[in-house]
């Protein structure tokens, strides 16, 4: 089996294992890669910083806030992942897990209905894989994300409306806890409920076997519109009337960012509207937003595995790009557009994001509306994902080269501010967080859901299963 990503130590670990009674293999990088050698199968790759490999496998997405890593796995079997965090845990060194761009073996179960899928495989694995097989599952939409990590945080997908999250798909997983035990859990296990919205903390999962289900419709369509930012009222009145609750067949996505040979000095909005089961999308949904007047319409049809590339986040999409650049998003679940506040967002973005000059020219503001049934068709309380009933995500990501603490602390300023006036115009009180676009500075309330039942079932599985807060990297729990 070819196993998934890498499992990284981190942070000052080294350091403190010096100043303890750990064993003396504990005191250096070089004595621990020397334990793990020993113990890991042939297979296995062990880094340390200053090679190539290592820059290679840990390298992220985003430049922003990266952790310090003193050591890197790749493992190349499950037994692997078990003795990296059992040694990891003699020397009492953190861990993080991550996956992201490490491809591994997709093995589709023999009944139809469920495949296993190892714990480093990215979406478009997943999906490519089983298309080939007449199936296909809800995975996250881009590319080059792997299949998990969306999947702990809930995760959300094309085929939402019909079967719901990501998360809501799995039939078992396979864990190894903190203590490098290896267990399969399922719907009969407390753990359950956590793992399906908060999975992150809990553990490494080294692979998942979800539900997966016969294609249906092999024709998508999409209809792209392009509007100048003076259209923002219009476009977002008429998503509110024509594209709120959404059939399970259709997905509204927009984004607002710089298309220099559209608009030199403000962004753009692009309006996606996608139909499943079709070769257009449905003119009672694109007429409206035709009326409007935009700058473009343009009309695709193909199949599911378009999808990806049409939106721009395929693999070989900027999106997708692990570029040396800082990303930050911050996230905001509403239940439907406030126009007021979408002109005030636009406005402040457009000011200081707008034309090339500026250090965030590469940035996006992201508005996802997908079809909600699947989701909301499942008992909000039976998982820890805690926001079924919003219809919306909406993001700001800004995207700049970093050159430092100032720039950074700019980024913060205009994106909590940009998330604010959304938040403010959403009604609700308390904000409404998706945990995996979370910028870092919501609380876990924001993240894991304001009721005082999640709060502390979290923390009292948490006690239970990582008492020592090894995977504590992630959006955690406390
Ligand atoms: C370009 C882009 C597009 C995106 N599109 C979507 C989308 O369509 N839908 C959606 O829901 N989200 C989407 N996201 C957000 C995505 O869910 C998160 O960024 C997610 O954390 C990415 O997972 P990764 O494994 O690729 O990244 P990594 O950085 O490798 O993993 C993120 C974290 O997940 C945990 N983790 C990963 N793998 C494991 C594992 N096997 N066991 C235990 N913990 C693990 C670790 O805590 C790790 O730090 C997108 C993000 C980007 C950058």
């Amino acid at each position: 089996m070819r196993q998934f990503g890498v499992a990284l130590l981190s942070a000052c670990a080294f350091c403190a294992a010096s100043h303890n009674s750990y064993p003396a293999d504990c005191e250096s990088p070089e004595g621990f890669a020397q334990v793990l050698r020993n113990s890991l199968s042939s297979a296995a790759a062990i880094y340390l910083p200053g090679s190539e490999e290592f820059e290679e496998v840990t390298t992220r997405w985003s430049e922003f806030s990266t952790p310090t890593v003193n050591l890197a796995v790749v493992p190349a079997t499950e037994n692997d992942v078990v003795e990296t965090v059992r040694r990891a845990n003699v020397c009492g060194l953190p861990i993080l897990a991550f996956n992201g761009v490490h491809g591994s073996s997709t093995t589709l179960a023999q009944d139809g209905k469920t495949a296993t899928i190892g714990g480093g495989t990215s979406s478009k694995t997943v999906t490519d894989t089983l298309w080939a097989s007449g199936k296909q599952t809800v995975t996250g939409t881009c590319e080059c994300v792997s299949y998990l990590g969306p999947a702990l945080g809930g995760g959300h997908g094309w085929l939402q409306g019909h079967h719901g999250l990501v998360a809501d798909q799995f039939v078992s997983l396979n864990i190894i806890f903190a203590d490098g035990t290896l267990k399969t859990i399922d719907s009969s296990s407390d753990l359950w409920w956590a793992m399906k919205g908060a999975g992150h903390n809990f553990g490494i999962v080294t692979s998942v076997t979800a539900k997966v289900y016969d294609i249906e419709h092999r024709d998508w369509a999409i209809e792209t519109l392009t509007f100048s930012g003076d259209k923002v009222e219009a476009v977002y009145e008429a998503a509110n009337r024509y594209l709120s609750n959404l059939p399970a067949e259709i997905t509204n996505w927009s984004w607002w960012l710089n298309e220099a040979d559209v608009d030199p000095d403000r962004p753009i909005i692009l309006f996606f509207i996608i139909q499943e089961g079709a070769t257009i999308v449905d003119p009672a949904y694109v007429n409206p937003f035709r009326d409007i007047g935009p700058i473009s319409s343009e009309t695709k049809s193909g199949s599911y595995r378009d999808l990806a590339t049409w939106t721009l986040i395929a693999v070989d999409s900027a999106p997708c790009q692990i570029a040396g650049r800082a990303n930050t998003r911050f996230p905001v679940y509403v239940r439907e557009y406030n126009v007021t506040a979408q002109r005030e967002a636009y406005d402040i973005f457009a000011a200081n994001v707008g034309g090339a000059n500026s250090p965030f020219s590469g940035s996006t503001f992201l508005f996802e509306g997908y079809p909600q049934g699947g989701v909301q068709g499942i008992d909000s309380d039976s998982t820890a994902f805690a926001y079924r009933s919003d219809s919306l995500l909406i993001a700001v990501r800004l995207g700049y080269e970093p050159t430092g603490k100032e720039l950074d602390d700019q980024a913060a300023q205009l994106g909590n501010q940009l998330r604010d006036i959304i938040h403010r115009g959403s009604g609700y009180k308390d904000l409404h967080v998706y945990v995996n676009y979370a910028y870092g500075n919501e609380k876990p309330e924001g993240w894991y859901g304001y009721e005082r039942w999640r709060q502390a079932r979290l923390k009292e599985l948490k006690h239970k299963y990582d008492p020592q807060g090894h995977f504590n990297f992630y959006a955690p729990i406390e």
